[in-house]
C-alpha cells in the first residue's frame, strides 16, 4: 500500500442516556420487555398526543457533555427530523438541529498503533475536537428473526421508540483506524464513569458510524467520503475503516472513481457493502418542533452538574501514570472501571505505598480471580485493605512471592485475612540467616560430586543447590538470602 495517502475520518457516537424512562413521556426504557410493552399515545405518535421533556436526560446529557470537554449552550432547541420509515410511528425525529445542546468540545485522549498480533506500541496524546453533543429521541426496531412468517412479514417493536440519545459528532480528526477506536473507548468509558450511559454495545446502547476518505498527502481538499454503519463493535468499527481506506487507494491508485454512498459492514465476509447512494439520500426539512419550548439552562444548573462530576478516566490515568510511576496501558487497565481505580487506590495505602507492587497483584492475580467468579472490584470478597496487607507482608519478607499467589486464591475463596491464613498455614518465611546457613551446609555436604562440579566449573548447578534447599526448608526460606548466603558459601 502507498503511504503517500492520508486518511481522514469522522465520527458519530449515538449514546443512549441512561434514563428510567423516555424523553418524551414517562414509558419505562427496560430493556429486554415484551415487544410494545413499553408505549403510550405519545411515543406511538397518535394525533393530538404532546411530549413533555424528561428532565433527568437533560442532567445526563449535561453530564456527558462536560465529561467530553463541551461547552452546554444557555438555550438549545428541538427540531423536528423528516422522513418516512416503518419504525417511526410520527413520520418525524425529535431531535435537534441548529442549535444543540452542547458545542464545542476538545477532548485530550491517548492513542496507538497496533502491530499485526494487535498489541499497542508507544501511546500518545491526541486533541479531538467534538464539533456538538445535542439530545434527541431513539426509533422503535423493525425485527426481521425469530418470528412466525417473518418472509411475508416485517414486526416492528417500538419499546425503544422514544429512548433519550445524546449524539455525539467530531470534527474529521482522526488520521487512523487505531485513533478513531481508541477515542470511541475513551468516550465510552468517560461516558459510564459520569453514569451518563451504559455505553454498552452489545445491548445497542452505544452506536457508532464513521465518515471515511482519502486524499493525497499535502492536499487540502476532502475526497469522497463513505459513511459507514452497522458497527456493531469498536472493533468492527476499526476493521470496517481499514478495508475501506483500502479500497478507496486501491481505487484510485487503479484511476477509478469513487461514489459517495452509506455502506455496511458485514463481519461475516469482514467487507462492506452499499446500502445506498447519495441519490437516494433524505432532506429531512428540518423545522422546530412547535410542541416543545426552546431548553433553557442557567449557569448555576451547569456548575451544580460540573461539581458533581467524579474525576474522569482520562485524567484519572495520566495521575496514575504521574503520582504512582505506572505505564499508561496499566494506567487505563486500573482506570477502565471506576471501582476498580479506586479499590487500587485504597490497597497502595494500605500497602505502605507500594503502587507497582499492589498494581502488578491486582492486574496479574486478583483480576484473573475476579473474571473467574463474574465479579466487579467492588464485589471482590479479597477487600482492598486486605490486598494491600498481602503486598505488605511480601515487601517485609515475611512470605514470599509465590507463597503469596496461594494465600491471594485463599483469601478470594474463603474472606479470610492475609495474616490469618498465613499463621494457620504456618507459613512465615525463614529470613534468619543463622538457621539458613545450617540448612546450606547440610545441602552442600549431602551433595559432594555436585559440589566438585560445580567449583570446576559447571555454574549451572547453582539452580540445583537452590532447589535443594528450598526443598529442605520445605519453601519457607527467603529465596534472596538463600541466594546471597549460598554465594558466599560456595565460593
Ligand atoms: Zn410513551
Amino acid at each position: 500500500m502507498s503511504n503517500s495517502w492520508e486518511t481522514i475520518i469522522g465520527l458519530e457516537v449515538h449514546a443512549q442516556l441512561s434514563t428510567e424512562s423516555k424523553i418524551f413521556c414517562s414509558c419505562s426504557t427496560r430493556f429486554g420487555d415484551e415487544p410494545n410493552a413499553n408505549t403510550c399515545p405519545v411515543c406511538l405518535g397518535l394525533p393530538g398526543a404532546l411530549p413533555v421533556l424528561n428532565w433527568r436526560a437533560v442532567e445526563l446529557g449535561a453530564r456527558a457533555a462536560l465529561a467530553l470537554g463541551l461547552r452546554i449552550n444557555h438555550q438549545s432547541i428541538f427540531a423536528r427530523k423528516n422522513y418516512f420509515y416503518p419504525d417511526l410511528p410520527k413520520g418525524y425525529q425529535i431531535s435537534q438541529y441548529d442549535r444543540p445542546f452542547s458545542a464545542d468540545g476538545t477532548l485530550e485522549i491517548m492513542t496507538a498503533e497496533r502491530d499485526e498480533a494487535g498489541h499497542a506500541h508507544e501511546w500518545k496524546p491526541m486533541t479531538v475536537r467534538i464539533t456538538r453533543l445535542h439530545l434527541e429521541e431513539d426509533a422503535g426496531k423493525n425485527v426481521h428473526e425469530g418470528l412466525p412468517d417473518v418472509d411475508r412479514y416485517s414486526y416492528i417493536d417500538l419499546n425503544r421508540a422514544g429512548v433519550p440519545l445524546a449524539e455525539i459528532v467530531t470534527e474529521p480528526d482522526f488520521r487512523s483506524s487505531w485513533e478513531a477506536y481508541d477515542y470511541v473507548n475513551h468516550v465510552r468509558r468517560a461516558l459510564q464513569s459520569v453514569g451518563a450511559s451504559d455505553a454498552d454495545m452489545e445491548k445497542g446502547n452505544l452506536r457508532c458510524e464513521a465518515n471515511v476518505s482519502v486524499r493525497r498527502k499535502g492536499e487540502t481538499a476532502f475526497g469522497t467520503k463513505v459513511e459507514l454503519k452497522n458497527l456493531n463493535s469498536v472493533r468492527f468499527m476499526q476493521k470496517a475503516v481499514e478495508f475501506e481506506v483500502e479500497r478507496h487507494i486501491k481505487t484510485l491508485e487503479s484511476g477509478g472513481r469513487l461514489t459517495q454512498e452509506t455502506r455496511l459492514w458485514d463481519d461475516r465476509l469482514s467487507e462492506t457493502r452499499v446500502m445506498r447512494s447519495k441519490e437516494e439520500a433524505h432532506d429531512y426539512r428540518y423545522f422546530p418542533e412547535p410542541d416543545l419550548p426552546p431548553l433553557v439552562v442557567t449557569d448555576e444548573f451547569i456548575a451544580t452538574i460540573g461539581s458533581s462530576l467524579p474525576e474522569l478516566p482520562g485524567p484519572r490515568a495520566k495521575r496514575f501514570g504521574e503520582s504512582y510511576g505506572l505505564s499508561f496501558s496499566d494506567a487505563s487497565q486500573l482506570t477502565s472501571d471506576r471501582s476498580l481505580a479506586d479499590y487500587y487506590e485504597q490497597a497502595v495505602e494500605a500497602s505502605g505505598g507500594n503502587a507497582r507492587g499492589a498494581a502488578n497483584w491486582i492486574r496479574s492475580e486478583l483480576l484473573r480471580e475476579l473474571e473467574h467468579a463474574g465479579l466487579t472490584a467492588d464485589k471482590s470478597p479479597v477487600p482492598a485493605d486486605e490486598l494491600g496487607a498481602l503486598v505488605r507482608l511480601i515487601d517485609e519478607d515475611k512470605i514470599s512471592g509465590k507463597q503469596g499467589k496461594d494465600v491471594l486464591v485463599e483469601m478470594f475463596a474463603t474472606g479470610k485475612s492475609a495474616g490469618a491464613i498465613v499463621e494457620e498455614r504456618g507459613l512465615v518465611q525463614v529470613s534468619d540467616t543463622g538457621e539458613i546457613d545450617r540448612v546450606i551446609d547440610e545441602v552442600i555436604a549431602a551433595n559432594p560430586n555436585q559440589l566438585e562440579h560445580y567449583r570446576a566449573g559447571k555454574e549451572t548447578l547453582f539452580g540445583f543447590f537452590v532447589g535443594q534447599i528450598m526443598k529442605a526448608s520445605k519453601g519457607k526460606a527467603n529465596p534472596k538470602i538463600v541466594n546471597e548466603r549460598l554465594k558466599e558459601k560456595l565460593k
